[in-house]
């Protein structure tokens, strides 16, 4: 069972094999088939679609069109749409429609994408599992007794199912791709900075980047050239050319030094996901690169650094949710403090209140020399031994997860048995790396990804040798069984 990628839509779009208006009809026709057992989306914007869908049939017959015209898509319902509810996986946010679209909302829709709807998340991006959701959790289409992953479950879940052929999706500490990696499908997370996250709710500033999950590396390389470069609006925004990401697809492999991250290939790794990783080098060797061991002692305690740094920032930007402004309020509030009271109770869900009270712990003045203070040393540290390591080579390579999708609910009562599924995704935002996780295998029918982690700004170099990988392989184009037929054959 194979899958229809961005890059053939497109061809098909662009050779009039199908018009936008059908092939958007059958992206809807889909994710309505899928909603019952994926859950995937919160919103679906079927008829503004089938408008969009309609002006881009236009832009093609025109000869206007670009390589994204006329292609459905999904958005992670954190990024702000325009007159359609954006509600970050809250209930404190259910009701609230943005008066303004998103900037990488604004540049997919100026390249003429189709957006079909919003797609379900942990809420306010905190989680693995997507099981921390208002809206429910969101299943994992190779077998929907188990969890996408988090927070961008619903992206990476509505990719792998081919309800579209990308989604966008956001990373604090592995959100993209740590579901890409449960899910079999490719997913990138650009440079800190590298794309501008206007519109797109906080979570924690310091560690926060949009990008996109798609089928294929080539797809990513697409989608990021539309998505990339500076924005004024977004003060972490920088101010740096964009690269012709798909003409970097090209370079050549021959020369390029690997280093297997010692640290990710120790306990806690399940064989089943050593196994396809290690394969994955060799088809790197093959291909003319080099490998060597490389150690880098900060981290493993990524983990605890960021349970203490995200957390703490996350309290800040989720006070502006007061119920006054914009958002969930209680009814009939007694005063102005029983109305803050109530409003934040009632509109957050356990795992956002765990993590305000943490981080207005770890920031009291008691005890903000013990644990933030503490905790942005180490994370220099982390910085400093991703500095050293890309003095030696040229991309890092180790898995994603440790072990494959878990069950539904298996982990939910323990929230540091959760938390250590970052464990592999976590550095790479620490120090504001670009990083991908690709599809490698399968380990009793279910995917496996393998991490390339790159120094700032070489986006070009992590998708040029994940395109080499997906030129060998197939993994990245196999579909789940029970959703693999695709909408273009519909179309
Ligand atoms: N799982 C991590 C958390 O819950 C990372 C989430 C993310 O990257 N948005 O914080």
């Amino acid at each position: 069972m194979t899958a229809p990628t961005l890059a053939a839509l497109s061809a098909g779009l662009k050779a009039r094999q199908y018009s936008s208006v059908e092939l958007t009809r059958a992206a809807l026709a889909r994710v309505e088939r899928s909603q019952p057992q994926l859950n995937a989306l919160v919103t679906v914007t079927a008829e503004s679609a089938l408008a969009a869908a309609a002006a881009a049939d236009q832009r093609i017959a025109a000869g206007t069109a670009g390589p994204l015209t006329g292609v459905p898509m999904i958005h992670k319902d954190i990024f702000c749409t325009a007159g359609v509810r954006t509600t970050c996986g809250s209930r404190m946010l259910s009701n609230f429609v943005s008066p303004y679209d998103a900037h990488i909302v604004t540049l997919l829709a100026d390249a003429g994408m189709v957006m079909v709807g919003k797609a379900n998340m942990d809420e306010f991006a905190m989680g693995s599992s997507n099981e921390t959701s208002y809206f429910g959790p969101v299943s994992n289409p190779w077998d929907t007794a188990r969890v996408p992953g988090g927070s961008s479950g619903g992206s990476a879940a509505a990719v792998a199912a081919r309800l579209a052929p990308l989604a966008t999706a956001s990373d604090t500490g592995g959100s993209i791709r740590q579901p890409a990696a449960l899910c079999g499908v490719t997913g990138i997370k650009p440079t800190y900075g590298r794309v501008s996250r206007y519109g797109m709710i906080a979570f924690a500033s310091s560690l926060d980047q949009a990008g996109v999950i798609t089928v294929s590396a080539e797809d990513a390389a697409m989608t990021l050239q539309a998505m990339a470069g500076f924005d004024r609006r977004d003060s972490t925004s920088i101010d740096a050319p964009v690269p012709d990401y798909v003409a970097e697809l090209q370079q050549p492999l021959a020369g390029l030094r690997i280093g297997i991250l010692k640290e990710f290939f120790g306990e806690g790794l399940s064989a089943a996901i050593e196994g396809p990783v290690r394969e994955a080098l060799a088809t790197w060797q093959r291909l003319g690169a080099t490998v060597r061991e490389v150690s880098l002692p900060s981290l493993p305690l990524s983990v605890p650094t960021y349970y203490v740094v995200a957390p703490a920032e996350a309290s800040s930007n989720l006070a502006r949710f007061d119920g006054v402004r914009f958002g969930h309020r209680c009814d009939k509030p007694r005063d102005l403090m029983d109305l803050y009271k109530r409003s934040r109770a009632e509109g957050f869900g356990a795992e956002v209140k765990r993590r305000i009270m943490t981080g207005t712990y770890v920031l009291s003045a008691g005890y903000y020399d013990a644990y933030y203070l503490k905790a942005q040393r180490v994370r220099s540290l982390i910085s400093d031994d991703f500095r050293r390591a890309f003095t030696e080579v040229d991309l890092l390579l180790g898995p994603t997860t440790p072990t494959t999708a878990f069950g539904l609910g298996d982990k939910t009562s323990d929230p540091i048995t959760m938390y250590l599924n970052d464990i592999y995704t976590i550095g790479a935002n620490m120090a504001g790396l670009p990083a991908m996780s690709l599809p490698c295998g399968f380990a009793d029918g279910l995917p496996v990804g393998v991490q390339l982690i790159g120094p700032h700004f070489a986006e070009g170099r992590l998708l040029a040798a994940a395109h080499a990988y997906q030129r060998e392989t197939d993994w990245h184009l196999r579909a789940p069984p029970a959703f693999g037929a695709d909408f273009a054959g519909e179309a």
